[in-house]
């Protein structure tokens, strides 16, 4: 081999490798673009599920609310009940399931997204695994019922039939600010009361 020929095959491998990396930085380019548009979608609809949960608090109920989405369009809507419905299933997730197998006209929602606005506890994670939904869409975490990653996983775990995807922490210092001024009211209504 020549050096002519050398440098040519050089100069090729050089090439080779520009395109190479010009195609890597398109494909990388091209999924921060879906990233970002995804994460617009989730806040959008994560809004949604925030007007949801301020219905809740108009009720004086924990300001929980939820929608369940397809095809970009919502399907079912729901926010904590509990007190007004005197039923521990009256949680925003349950009420909006019911309501988005009934618009599908079938118990199973898979290719939905579920918007909430505090992370699902065992009942509600339950319900979840249960109705094969694709994704799962939080704001705040829940120490004390988390059951999306925090406490327990029960809506992505290997062990059940169905798994779901799970982001969390969407706007999620509105969602906390909610339920923080809740429980801020709670407490200075009892102060005064005492007083
Ligand atoms: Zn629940």
């Amino acid at each position: 081999m020549d050096s002519e020929q050398k440098l040519t095959q050089a100069q090729y491998k050089e090439i080779a490798y520009q395109k190479r990396m010009k195609k890597r930085a398109q494909q990388e380019a091209e999924r921060e673009k879906e990233r970002q548009r995804q994460l617009e979608e989730d806040e959008h609809f994560m809004h949604e599920a925030i007007l949801q949960a301020k219905k809740a608090g108009h009720l004086l109920e924990v300001p929980i609310g939820c929608v369940i989405v397809k095809d970009g369009v919502v399907i079912g809507r729901g926010y904590n009940r509990r007190n007004t419905d005197k039923s521990t299933l009256s949680h925003a997730e349950i009420r909006a399931i019911r309501k988005a197998a009934k618009a599908v006209g079938d118990w199973r929602l898979d290719g939905c997204t579920l918007y909430v606005t505090l992370e699902p506890c065992p009942m509600c994670a339950g319900a979840i695994e249960q109705a094969r939904i694709d994704r799962v869409v939080y704001g705040a975490p829940s120490d004390k019922s988390g059951c999306a990653g925090t406490l327990l996983n029960v809506v992505d775990n290997p062990k059940l039939m169905h798994r779901s995807e799970v982001v969390g922490g969407v706007l999620l210092s509105e969602c906390e600010g909610l339920l923080k001024s809740y429980f801020q009211r709670l407490r200075e209504g009892r102060s005064e009361r005492k007083q």
